[in-house]
């Protein structure tokens, strides 16, 4: 069995990016606690963040691209993936308009610079005017009324970052 060496990272489950320390046999996950020298988090975590080794180790972890034939889900390559779903968009488009093809972006877009290049540019291509994300969602009222006080969606970060700090 490999030595557990402990490793210093944040969790990315979230906006708010605890700091964790996880315990790893070799690759393998086998604790995660919160960082008590996170200047942010300063040692929370929550049970989302904790659970990561369930998460990398769950039999259902879906590490590659599945499609839907004949009611089953099964495994194709990303090429077959990106033809498939590039038709379906196409058709649905051709037959109600741009605007029925939007964009969503969870939080794993914030954590992707050059992903959220490439969509942005696909967007202007088409073009897509409708963008939704975790935050049309469930907290619209967030970025909303920071950006009428503020000029800016970012502050409310800070009431995220807030909520994490109540231990
Ligand atoms: S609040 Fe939970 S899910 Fe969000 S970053 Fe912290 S540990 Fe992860």
């Amino acid at each position: 069995m490999p030595a557990v060496r402990t490793v210093r990272s944040y969790c990315r489950t979230c906006l708010a990016a605890c700091g964790v320390l996880i315990d790893l046999e070799g690759d393998r996950i086998v604790r995660v606690k919160g960082d008590p020298d996170h200047p942010l988090s300063r040692g929370y975590t929550c049970p989302k963040g904790r659970a990561m080794g369930e998460l990398q180790q769950h039999p259902e972890r879906l590490d590659d691209p599945m499609l839907r034939r004949d009611g089953k889900l099964v495994g194709v390559d990303w090429n077959e993936m990106m033809e498939e779903l590039t038709g379906k968009c196409a058709a649905i488009r051709e037959q109600h308009g741009p605007a029925a093809v939007g964009l969503y972006l969870g939080t794993g877009g914030g954590y992707d610079s050059l992903g959220l290049f490439v969509l942005r540019s696909m967007q202007r291509a088409l073009p897509m005017p409708s963008t939704y994300s975790a935050m049309t969602i469930d907290t619209p009222c967030l970025p909303l009324v920071s950006s009428l006080m503020s000029g800016s969606m970012l502050p409310n970060r800070c009431s995220i970052s807030k909520t994490c700090d109540s231990r």
